[in-house]
């Protein structure tokens, strides 16, 4: 996954809804750790991260 870093607008509902997926930086934007790598298992948190980001920053990559 990756994070379009000029939509963010730091809502923080990616690290609410897949915290192992996403992280926020000191300014509370989304980052991804890990290289954006969806631990196993993760995948359907990450899926909800996507859905609930409320500018659709959140791209995925398969
Ligand atoms: S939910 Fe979307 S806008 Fe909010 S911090 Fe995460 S990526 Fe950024």
């Amino acid at each position: 996954v990756r994070i379009d870093s000029d939509r963010c607008q730091g809502h923080a509902q990616c690290a609410i809804a897949a915290p192992a997926v996403f992280d926020l930086d000191d300014e509370g934007f989304g980052i991804v750790g890990d290289d954006g790598l969806v631990p196993e298992g993760e995948e359907r948190a990450a899926q909800q991260a996507v859905s609930s980001c409320p500018e659709q920053a959140i791209l995925v990559i398969e």
